[in-house]
């Protein structure tokens, strides 16, 4: 076996989630050990942000960093991280794509600062105190907070990302998809895939899910989950349940539809297109039949349509709402 090499994991805007996918490498957490020490990790390790600061610049192997960039504190360990690490990897969506914070982007900085600090009924705010990012007590002691960003971006926005692992978090296939390149690279000396690639698979969610389907899918509405009695041996699309399978890329294990849950597209748009919303709004057009069928659809079925889609731009764009077209759909109204 050739060298051990080393580890860094740090988190951004992130719910932990991603730290606890890490852990969801079970007992091949010990075989991932055999090849990686892990050097900096502040959620497994107590470590402090200047151990890393001190180590030499491209000292590190891999470094893996979770979650969106949302605030200062975030963009500067992303930069620290890039400095540190031969090879930086965006962990989970909201690296990724920006992921569930990303949604943020359709409001800005202060109505979120006035809604959570003012308006929330269970905050007890009478003078209306918004957080200061600079603070000295009586003692003279200054305190800082990291300044909160307006936009929320995703960690290839802010510097160079070598690789790309998605999902919400990554499952266990993906991991161990991790795991055989990196054997592979310190056993055997392979190469390591080619800068950009996106560690998943290159089909579409529809192809690993194991759910029965038509050749032809054809619904004149759709309903929520809670609607319907629904069969749960069969296609969540074609009973009228909006399951984002056809738009999303495989690589996950389709872990949600056996569980018979429909698709929500955490690991971004299939290989084959970079707007998974509007991909996903063109397979919602050919089961209602009017992609193959129809030129133009009336405004009043349009209407129709989305009427029975409970919050559009959450459902299409729940996790690459920042890396899509529509990006910021709102600008400072301030
Ligand atoms: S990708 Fe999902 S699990 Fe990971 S930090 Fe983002 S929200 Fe949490
Ligand atoms: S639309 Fe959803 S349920 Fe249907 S095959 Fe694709 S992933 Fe499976
Ligand atoms: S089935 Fe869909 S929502 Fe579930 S993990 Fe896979 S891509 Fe994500």
């Amino acid at each position: 076996m050739g060298e051990k090499i080393t580890i860094a994991l740090k988190r951004g805007a992130s719910c932990v989630g991603c730290d606890i996918a890490i852990v969801n490498f079970n007992e091949d957490l010990f075989t991932l050990l055999e090849y990686a020490d892990v050097v900096f990790a502040p959620t497994l390790l107590d470590v402090k942000y200047d151990d890393i600061k001190r180590m030499p610049d491209q000292s590190i192997t891999i470094g893996f960093y979770h979650g969106a960039v949302r605030n200062s504190d975030n963009e500067e360990m992303a930069h620290v991280l890039r400095e540190k690490c031969q090879i930086l990897i965006a962990y989970g969506a909201c690296a990724h794509m920006g992921g569930i914070p990303g949604l943020a982007n359709v409001t800005t900085k202060s109505n979120i600062l006035e809604q959570v600090y003012r308006k929330t009924m269970t905050v007890v705010n009478p003078e209306g105190t918004l957080p200061q990012t600079e603070y000295t007590d009586e003692k003279g002691h200054e305190l800082t907070l990291p300044l909160f960003w307006d936009e929320v971006k995703a960690l290839d926005d802010v510097v160079d990302v070598d690789y790309f692992v998605p999902a919400c978090p990554p499952t266990r296939d993906i991991n161990m998809q991790i795991l055989t390149v990196v054997k592979d690279f310190v056993e055997e000396g392979k190469p390591l895939p080619p800068k950009g690639t996106i560690i998943a698979s290159e089909k579409t969610l529809c192809d690993e899910c194991e759910r029965q389907r038509s050749e032809q899918i054809r619904v004149d509405r759709f309903y929520r989950i809670h609607e319907k009695d629904f069969d749960p041996e069969k296609c969540f699309l074609e009973q009228g349940i909006i399951c984002l399978g056809p738009a999303s890329r495989a690589g996950c294990g389709a872990v949600c539809t056996a569980v018979n849950m429909p698709c929500r597209g955490c690991m971004g748009p299939t290989a084959a297109v970079t707007e998974q919303g509007a991909s996903m709004l063109s397979a919602i057009a050919s089961v209602y039949g009017t992609v193959d069928n129809e030129t133009e659809i009336p405004e009043e079925e349009i209407d129709r349509i989305m009427s029975h889609i409970l919050d559009p731009l959450g459902c299409f764009y729940r996790f690459s709402l920042p890396k899509s077209q529509l990006g910021r759909v709102v600008k400072d109204t301030e």
